[in-house]
Parts: C-alpha cells; structure tokens; sequence
C-alpha cells in the first residue's frame, strides 16, 4: 500500500462531500472515491432540486443564507416559520413514528446552523419560489417547510461542493469504486478499490462511507422491497448499487431501519431505466393534488389530496406501481392547468388532451373508457362545491361519499380542455441501511461502534420509513456528513496521537 489517507471517504455526492470538507476542516488529510467518472459526478444529489429542509423563523433565517434577499422579495412573500416542533412532528407523523429518535433530533436541531456552514463554504442559496410556494392574492405563500434550495439545483450544490473540496485540499478520485473494506488491529484500516480496470488497496485511518442507497441496483430492488419493484424506473444515478452498505455488512455492520420501504414517485410511464443528468426532475409529475389519478380499470386508487404534495409524494410511486400494470394516469381539467408546474410540458412527456372525457379516455393507453366516465361522473356528483378552492391550504374542498375520498383541493373534472398523463414508479432512494449513532459510528449487531467506521446520507437506515418529508435527505446526508467528517478526522488523528 501507498500513502496512508486519515480519512478516506467513499462516495461523491453531498453527505460525502460533506464529510470531506468537514474532515479537511478538521486538519485531517482527505481522499475522496467516486464511483462514477468525472462528468456523472454526484450521485442523486446532482438529479435533486436542492431543496433543504430546515428549522427557520421566517425571512429573519432565509437572510442568513440568502443574504440578497430583497426588500420586495420581502414584502410579497410570507415564508411562515417551521419550529423544531413541527419538524420533528413531521418526521414522526409521515414515518408512523418509527423514526430514530435520536437521529431525528440530531437532524432537526442541526439543520438551519448546517446550510448556514454549507453557505459558509461557497453553496448559494435562493428562496424557493418555484415548487413549495403559489402566488395568492399577489403574494407568495410558502406551504410544508421548505423555503431555500441550492442556487442551480442540485447541480449548483454538487459543483459548489466540488469547488470547496477542491480548494481545501480533499484529493479526489473519479471512477474509482470501492469494493471492501480493509481491517487490522481491530480497526477499519483502508478501502479495496476497483479502477482502471485492477484492484488496488488504499489505507486510512478511518473511512466514511457516503456511498448512496441500493435504488439502482434491479436486483436487491426485487429482493427487498418486493415483487415488481425490479420495473420501477431510476430516478437518479445509476451508480448507487448498494455497495457501501455490502462493504459494511461483510465486517458485522447491523441493518437498520426499513429495507422494504423507499422513497418513489409518480413519474413519466415512458421515461429511462435510469436518470439523465441533462433533464434532472422533467419527469417528475407532481401537480396530482390538483388531479385525479385512474388506474388501467378506469377506477381512483388513492386519496390523491390527503396533504400537501411534499407529504405524500414520496408514498404514491408504491401506490402507482401496484396498480394493474404498474401505471395510471393524472387527469386534470382546465380549471387547474395554470398550477401545473413546467415538468408537465416537457418534451418526453406522454400526455394527451381533448375537448370531451369520451375523447380523452379514448387516447388514454390502456384504461377502460366505460369505468372511466363512471368514475368522473361520480367524483363530480361527490365534490363539496360550495367550499373555496385554495392550493396554498389544506382548503378542506373535499369529496363525500366516495369509496376513496379526495380530502382537499377536489375541483370537478368538467371544464374543458381535459388532460391527461401517463405515470409510473421513479424510485428515487431506498430507507434501509447501516446503524449509526449520533457521532455517525457504524454500530454492529450489539450496538458497538465498528472502530474507523463511520457513514452518513442515503446509506445510514433508521430516518425514513414509509415515507419522508420532502427535502429532508439533502439536510440528513449534510448533517450526518458533517459529523462523520468530524468524527472520523478526530478518531484518525486521535489515532495518530496515540501513536506517537
Ligand atoms: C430526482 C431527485 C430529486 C431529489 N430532490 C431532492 C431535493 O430537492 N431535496 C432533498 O433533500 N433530496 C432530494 N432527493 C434525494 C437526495 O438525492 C438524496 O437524499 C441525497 O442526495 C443523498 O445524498 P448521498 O450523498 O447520500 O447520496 P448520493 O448523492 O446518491 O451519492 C452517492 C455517491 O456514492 C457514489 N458511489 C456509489 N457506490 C460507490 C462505490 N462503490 N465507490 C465509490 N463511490 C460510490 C455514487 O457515484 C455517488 O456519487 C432527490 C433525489 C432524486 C433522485
């Protein structure tokens, strides 16, 4: 072996980057692995919106981390606030409470103070306008939390990291995987790594492992989080096949929190195997509060208005994908078309439309037309019609005496032109992983930290079951990164103490 890294970090997208910059912070000498070659560089982090969920009082908060943040940008929007409170309520409430407590509280008491350490190091932030607030009489009004993203996305945040990492000194390597993980003395000592077309072993004194989820790879898809999962479409990074996870496995790391459960999204039926990093969110298809959604029967499978969209959207790609053939369509009617959002207008996108219901259903893909104009025909009759339309409330303008309700924003389908468009399941991160504690320590089987050990992002297990709470994974992966790279830079220069 060469060199001896104090830390090694495998991964490259934000909770790795994370880590090595706050490992290099703390004096540590820093190699970062990345998978993937150069130009796919940043795994799911690259493909997001850059939204980051964080405890914030307002525009008082948005200003420290977005410092431009005009007067008038001021005065026309309302950012409400989201408390320590109401974000651990949230974590708990879409998670059926199975959320690691200690984690979760990790995560929320870290949050704002983390994106004000990311803006620190050169990420820009901006408001965010454009998903998580609709213009109301003239103002904006901020709906579920989220009220900045990373200037340029997700893109933005992974070069801004990029930039940071490279200008602190953290020595980077692209399409170099690792394949195992080294041990002596008790300890993690090192990495196997596959690239260049040979394996190779590269010491450290600790090693963060930021190596992603196991959503691409089709297999362990199929084997853990069931029968039909292989066909859901990848919204992200090809790269993120689960091999951190393996590598820790293999030396006694204990499997945590819900394998079976990941993060899924309604998206383009028609869209690739894998995400396109050119065209990172054109197929998602997130305006279904305003629709409703039919399954190949012609028949509602879900309450398609139960809560804002970024507290139900992560659930409703399982919902998509049991339905018979895996798909169905979001219909909506002109009334709402104004709400929908750019991602309905890309190119790619299967969409059909029509002046009467009888001609849209006969353009829609394999959905029977007979159980179609039923369902409308009994959606329509079941709208409370004398409660005001509001997209920015949970305005309680709901069905009644339906089967399966529509809770909110229930318009009937009847003004013309109508729309419709094919979805399917986009997996976009699976919930199962490592164990960690709050200092990031992988633990095994009785708890114990597996020394030189640490890992942080969409890797750890324990945060998410069932469901998530919308950009909460971008924080988590930069929470958690930043103290495995503090805790890993300490342990491997405690090391060095000790040594000498
Ligand atoms: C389309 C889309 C939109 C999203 N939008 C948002 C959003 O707006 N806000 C939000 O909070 N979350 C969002 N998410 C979720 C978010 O992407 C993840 O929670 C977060 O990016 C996870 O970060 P990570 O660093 O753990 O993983 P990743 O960013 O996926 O990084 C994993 C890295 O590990 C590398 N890797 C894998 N295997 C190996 C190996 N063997 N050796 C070396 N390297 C390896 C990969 O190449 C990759 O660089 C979105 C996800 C998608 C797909």
């Amino acid at each position: 072996m060469g060199k001896t890294y104090d830390v090694i970090v495998v991964g490259g997208g934000n909770a790795a980057l994370c880590a090595a910059l706050s490992a290099r912070e703390h004096n540590a000498t820093v190699l970062l692995l990345e998978r993937a070659p150069e130009a796919q560089r940043g795994g799911n982090s690259s493909y997001t919106g850059g939204g980051f969920r964080m405890v914030h009082h307002g525009a008082d908060t948005v200003k420290t981390v977005v410092p431009d943040l005009s007067e008038g940008e001021i005065a026309n929007t309302d950012f409400g606030e989201y408390t320590t409170e109401q974000y651990l309520d949230d974590l708990g409430r879409v998670t059926q409470y199975y959320c690691d407590p200690d984690l979760a509280e990790m995560l929320v008491l870290n949050s704002t103070e983390t994106v004000q350490w990311l803006h620190g190091r050169g990420v820009r932030f901006v408001p965010r306008f454009g998903r998580y607030a609709f213009k109301h009489e003239g103002k904006f009004k901020f709906f579920g939390g989220t009220v900045v993203e990373a200037a340029g996305g997700g893109r933005g945040l992974v070069q801004a990291e990029y930039t940071a990492a490279e200008k602190h000194g953290v020595e980077i390597r692209y399409g170099a995987q690792a394949i195992g993980l080294i041990r002596g003395n008790g300890e993690v000592r090192g990495v196997r790594v596959f690239a260049n077309g040979s394996e190779e072993e590269i010491s450290a004194k600790a090693v963060v492992l930021a190596a992603g989820g196991f959503e691409a790879n089709r297999e362990w898809r199929a084997r853990y989080l069931g029968p039909g999962w292989d066909m859901a479409k990848v919204r992200g990074t090809r790269y993120n096949t689960g091999d951190g996870i393996r590598m820790a496995i293999d030396i006694g790391a204990q499997p945590y929190g819900q394998w079976s459960g990941c993060h899924s999204v309604s998206w383009e039926r028609y869209a690739p195997d894998f995400g396109e990093l050119d065209r990172p969110i054109t197929a998602s298809r997130n305006g279904y509060p305003f629709s409703i959604m039919v399954n190949a029967e012609g028949k509602r499978f879900v309450d398609e208005g139960a809560d804002f969209r970024n507290y139900t959207y992560a659930k409703y790609g399982r919902v998509v994908l049991e339905q018979p053939g895996g798909f169905a369509w979001h219909v909506f009617d002109s009334q709402v078309d104004h709400l929908l959002h750019d991602e309905y207008r890309s190119k790619g996108t299967t969409k059909v439309q029509a002046d009467t219901l009888e001609e849209l259903v006969a353009k829609m893909e394999d959905v029977n037309p007979p159980q179609f104009l039923k369902t409308v025909r009994e959606f329509n009759a079941a709208v409370k019609r004398d409660a005001a339309f509001n997209p920015n409330i949970k305005d309680g303008k709901c069905t009644t005496g339906l089967g399966i309700e529509k809770s909110n924003w229930a318009n009937p389908i009847e003004k013309a032109p109508f729309s419709a468009y094919a979805v399917t399941c986009g997996i976009t991160f699976t919930f199962g992983g490592l164990k960690i504690d709050t200092a990031t320590r992988v633990l095994d089987i009785a708890d114990a930290p597996l020394p030189g050990l640490f890992a942080a992002g969409e890797l750890v297990g324990g945060l998410f079951y069932f469901n998530y709470p919308g950009s909460s994974g971008l924080m988590a992966g930069s929470v958690f990164g930043r103290i495995a790279g503090r805790e890993a830079a300490a342990h491997a220069l405690g090391a060095e103490a000790k040594a000498a």
